[in-house]
């Protein structure tokens, strides 16, 4: 047998090692258009920001060592060009000598990633504005960077990459600006989480310009100027474009192969494309969400190497190994903040009509009588019929990744809240509380399913506030509330809300908060059992709704800012 492989990183590199190990027989070939296969693509941004100090760490495997171990003929530096279905062989050229020939396969696989969005705005070409997918990319805007002596770089796009870059770039010590088309950072969390991160982005001083957009890019005599479409411009030393990928279809498609409603590689259960002698992974074919039941794509490492072991074993030993799916379980370092999210998003449940209730937790990342713990902020997603568990996001500064896993593995089992309660977790007071944040999540949404107590969110606050018929209490500490809570509330400890129930009258609505949702859950208790009905305690407490208060405000203060620049008036005014 033959075997021919298109992309030699994540996808492609990960296929031929399996079909080594499942073939010793087999005559393995694998082109790859760069000079360099299987490297870490994840450790890019990490080492353009001297975090990582060795260039040599980011090479996983070499030609070279792909043939003395796996005994792979590797291609590097040369690109496939076109796939000749019916003679069911490939015409590969040698970008470094120009030497175009023909490789025939019995079977084909296809890894050619993605490709990053380039949007064809005026400028876009210009000196100074990079894209960051390759090691060339990785080593031009190093060079750049350092070699410039760069005093200022604008990140386009706030997705993971983009907010790598902003934070490695920080790193070198160049002032930062990050412009973000959408309202928030990071498309695939919901606002609530993304707010943490936003509020953390800018602490570190990096200029953070949501709902904008790039209009065109223009030269200056020292660097670029970068157009937005509110009026407002910005300039910088370099642009680094980072507004998103899609799959790499150009082959497949000019091979005739199908694709599917995402744009990608239309592939079946077992990741064969529409010709059965040719197979695709990775960033470039697109999947049945086994949420949803819709077909995406994913631009991540964990299922691009998952799939081309599946995708070797299904070639060696016949369609025997079905791929169910990735939920997008993705993680992000953010300075000292970490973000995970998995599943679907809450907007997306909105969006396609999944019923779902969301619930917030807050708790310790580890036993706060030991030192160093700090709140994990844990959403969750799920279903009102049975509660299974249809997304997860989580942001803090330690310990968000073991609860992300836990949650990722839950969801892909088809878990339920009820397991989440059930979780047995390892325990010393350094890492955990003998009830970790999953359980608490697991807790929370155990009592709300169960009609122990109800929830309002964040968002509702205004129509309550406007509501004669609702009352607005805040269960925290004199002190707290005199420090600062909610227009409108007024203020019964919890501690006291036994002895001054005759204050809660019985025919209005009840809206309950505290700082994080617990002592509003006691409360709330405490009132349900007394004969008030209709309480409801605010998912997440008071932390949350003011991040979400101080980013509208933010957000009101920006626009402010954009009026006076379109009406010509200095921006000074507005403090004034
Ligand atoms: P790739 O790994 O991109 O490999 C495709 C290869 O195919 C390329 O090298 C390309 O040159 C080659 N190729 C394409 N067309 C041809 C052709 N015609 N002939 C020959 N060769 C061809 N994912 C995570 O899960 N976590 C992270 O932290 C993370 N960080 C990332 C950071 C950066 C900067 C980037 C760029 C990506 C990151 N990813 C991350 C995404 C992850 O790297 C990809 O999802 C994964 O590499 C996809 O694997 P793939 O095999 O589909 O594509």
């Amino acid at each position: 047998m033959k075997y021919v492989i298109i992309g030699a990183v994540a996808g492609g590199a990960s296929t031929g090692a399996r079909l080594r190990r499942m073939d010793e027989q087999a005559e393995i070939v694998m082109f790859e258009r760069g000079a360099y296969v299987s490297y870490a693509n994840c450790g890019l941004p990490y080492y353009i920001g001297n975090v990582i100090k060795d260039r040599n760490k980011l090479f996983v495997q070499t030609a070279a060592g792909f043939k003395e171990r796996f005994n792979i003929d590797v291609r590097i530096s040369t690109e496939v060009i076109t796939i000749d279905r019916a003679a069911k062989k490939v015409t590969a050229r040698n970008l470094l000598t120009d030497e175009v020939y023909e490789e025939t396969y019995d079977k084909l696989v296809l890894s050619p990633g993605a490709e990053p969005v380039r949007p064809p705005l005026p400028g876009i070409n210009l000196p100074g504005i990079f894209t960051l997918r390759s090691v060339p990319d990785t080593d031009t805007i190093k060079n750049f960077a350092t070699a410039n002596s760069t005093k200022k770089a604008i990140v386009v796009g706030a997705g993971f990459i983009g907010l790598e870059m902003a934070e490695n770039m920080h790193e070198l010590g160049i002032e930062v600006s990050i412009v973000e088309m959408a309202g928030q950072v990071m498309a695939p969390v919901d606002f609530p989480i993304a707010a943490f991160v936003q509020q953390h982005i800018r602490l570190h001083g990096i200029d953070l310009k949501l709902n904008t957009a790039v209009s065109s890019f223009e030269k200056t005599e020292t660097g670029l100027k970068v157009n937005y479409n509110n009026g407002l411009s910005e300039e910088a030393d370099m642009v680094i474009l980072s507004i998103g990928v899609r799959p790499d279809t150009k082959l497949a498609t000019a091979a005739g192969l199908k694709l599917g409603d995402a744009k990608g590689i239309w592939v079946n259960e077992y990741l064969q494309t529409s010709d059965p002698d040719i197979y695709a992974v990775g960033d470039a074919i697109e999947f049945v969400n086994p949420i949803t039941g819709k077909s995406m794509s994913t631009f991540l490492a964990g299922p691009a190497n998952k799939q081309g072991r599946i995708c070797a074993d299904n070639i060696v030993l016949g369609n025997k190994r079905k791929y169910k799916g990735a939920i997008n379980t993705a993680i992000v370092k953010v300075f000292n903040h970490t973000v995970a999210a998995t599943g679907v998003s809450v907007k997306n449940l909105k969006a396609l009509n999944i019923p779902h209730i969301v619930s917030t937790t807050r708790s310790a990342s580890h036993a706060t009588y030991y030192p160093g713990s700090h709140n994990l902020t844990t959403q969750i997603a799920f279903s009102p019929e049975d509660g299974r568990l249809l997304g997860a996001q989580i942001v803090g500064v330690e310990g968000v990744d073991k609860r992300m896993d836990v949650l990722a593995t839950l969801i892909q089992k088809g878990g339920t809240i009820y397991d989440l309660t059930e979780v047995e977790h390892s325990y010393a007071p350094p890492y955990s509380s003998a009830k970790d944040p999953v359980n608490m999540a697991g807790f929370v949404a155990e009592n709300l399913l169960n009609g122990l107590f109800k929830v309002s969110y964040w968002d509702d606050l205004e129509l309550h506030q406007k509501n004669e018929n609702s009352l607005l209490i805040d269960v925290r500490t004199e002190k707290e509330f005199n420090n600062k809570t909610i227009t409108g509330a007024v203020n019964i400890p919890v501690d006291e809300i036994r002895q001054r129930l005759d204050e809660i009258p019985k025919d209005k609505t009840i809206f309950i908060f505290c700082e994080i949702g617990l002592r509003g859950y006691l409360a709330q208790r405490i009132l349900r059992q007394s004969g008030y009905q209709d309480v409801y305690n605010y998912s997440g407490g008071f932390s949350l709704y003011n991040m979400m208060n101080m980013e509208r405000e933010l957000m009101a203060q920006y626009q402010k800012e954009v009026e006076m620049v379109k009406q010509n008036q200095p921006v000074e005014e507005l403090t004034a």
